[in-house]
């Protein structure tokens, strides 16, 4: 199949060709057609799929062929995103297939200030790519308003209400004109998102191009059972032993990422981050530098889990399980991508049982489990099953089997190394093994040893 087979103009297959995308991909097979038709579409399409293609060329015909052209305060398309990372690669989507066209497109998040959104928005636009809180800001302060909107697209809507988005979502439905066309795409489907469906979607033509909550089958996953102080060790000794050179690593704190991006950094790796706290410049870059290759690692929380779009990223590793299952197939779907495959690695210890058991529920599986020699778990993980039950209780601890560290890597992590991600310190993949492999310190500087109430509570 071809994509002029599936009906769109010229200019667009121009554009594909420009980017050497010779077939559609399946959900994009499905969804072209049918929204071109105006329908509007529900669509169970996980992250790598092609799903943004899927929505974005035919809405992009849709604007060229249909209706007049966009007033001043207003725009013609809502793309509704759960995270600013999502927002910006959304819209470059939409500035690489719709390039040519007479059209104008815009992102607004929240995080930057308004004021250049607001300038923007003046002359109107064709395409506006938004997180809702951000939307519904620009709305009351009238910077846009609704009544010219054609088509909402919500895209990743499960993660939308994961993150808490549910009444900002349901006040700009209220919002909209009754008379659009509405696409829904969600890589896992909750009995909320049905809801949200069933209330907004008008006779929907029904898209699965995978099985709901699966992750890609061409995805090797394997989970190792460790203690949670061990975590960092286990992670440099995996790195070095496996001579990973370019992965995303995720982490459930802040401090957990600067302290992993430290011992890589001493190790020799060229590394960045993601979290919260980052200002969004700063994020936006680091990931532009993983991208292109500048940085081997990027250790990132779960703002990043969503809306990263890199090519053939061969590699995750979730240093944390996540705490909401379902950040686990998207987590997981940053490999893989495009028919490529991946490797995703997760390191459990024993408290991370029930977040294995929704995971492994989930995704209808159970996760092979590796125990790497040496770091064995003192404190057992317990068996878990695709059903999502816990199966066993954990055994009594034994004795441990971790080897101690050598008294001079101490000098290396002995006090909370501070990380130097700012510049690229590549040394040779063998130096760099040796190094990954002397980073070993259970230091006091661990934030994985500590017990979770000691810690500070501050933004993932
Ligand atoms: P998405 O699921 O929309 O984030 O897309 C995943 C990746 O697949 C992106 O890097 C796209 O550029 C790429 N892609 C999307 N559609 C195609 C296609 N038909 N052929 C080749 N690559 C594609």
């Amino acid at each position: 199949m071809s994509f002029g087979s599936l009906g769109l103009i010229d200019p667009l297959l121009r554009n594909l060709q420009g980017l050497n995308y010779q077939t559609p991909t399946p959900v994009q097979a499905k969804a072209i057609p049918a929204v071109l038709s105006g329908k509007d579409v529900m669509a169970a399409a996980q992250t790598g799929t092609g799903k943004t293609a899927g929505f974005a060329l035919p809405l992009l015909q849709r604007l060229v062929q249909h209706g007049p052209a966009v007033s001043s305060n207003r725009a013609r398309v809502l793309v509704l995103v759960p995270t600013r990372e999502l927002a910006e690669q959304v819209l470059q989507s939409f500035l690489v297939y719709g390039e040519g066209l007479d059209l104008r497109f815009l992102s607004a998040y929240g995080g930057v200030s308004i004021n250049p959104q607001m300038m923007k928005l003046r002359k109107g636009v064709d395409v506006l790519v938004a997180t809702p809180g951000r939307l519904l800001d620009l709305n009351r302060q009238n910077a846009v308003q609704f009544d010219q909107v054609q088509a909402l697209v919500l895209d990743e809507a499960d993660r939308m209400l994961d993150l808490g988005f549910a009444r900002e979502l349901n006040a700009v439905f209220a919002a909209l004109p009754t008379q659009r066309q509405t696409l829904l795409f969600s890589a896992t489907f909750s009995d909320d998102i049905r809801a949200m469906a069933a209330s907004i979607l008008r006779s929907p033509v029904n898209i699965s191009v995978s099985p709901p909550n699966a992750t890609a089958s061409n995805i090797r996953q394997w989970v190792v059972p460790v203690d949670k102080r061990n975590k960092p060790e286990l992670f440099m000794h995996l790195v070095a032993q496996n001579k990973w050179e370019h992965a995303l690593v995720f982490v459930k704190t802040r401090n957990g990422v600067d302290y992993l991006a430290a011992m890589l950094d001493e190790a020799g790796y060229a590394v960045d981050t993601i979290h919260g706290d980052k200002p969004q410049p700063a994020r936006l870059r680091a990931l532009e530098r993983f991208k292109t290759g500048e940085v081997d690692m990027l250790v990132a929380t779960d703002v990043a889990a969503r809306g990263l779009d890199i090519d053939d990223l061969p590699l995750v590793i979730n240093v944390d399980l996540p705490i909401v299952a379902q950040d686990y197939v998207h987590r997981v779907g940053r490999t893989g991508r495009a028919g490529a495959s991946g490797v995703a690695v997760s390191l459990v210890c024993a408290d991370e049982a029930p977040q294995l058991a929704a995971i492994e529920a989930l995704i209808r599986q159970t996760l092979p489990r590796e125990e790497e020699p040496g770091f064995e778990a003192e404190h057992r993980v317990p068996q878990t099953s695709a059903t999502g039950q816990i199966i066993k209780k954990p055994k009594k601890p034994k004795k441990s089997k971790v080897p101690q560290a050598a008294p001079g890597a101490m000098q290396v992590f002995g006090k909370k190394p501070s990380p130097q991600t700012g510049e690229s310190r590549r040394k040779p993949p063998a130096q760099r093994a040796e190094a990954a492999a002397k980073g070993t310190s259970l230091s006091g500087g661990n934030p994985f040893s500590k017990p979770a109430g000691a810690r500070r509570k501050r933004q993932p």
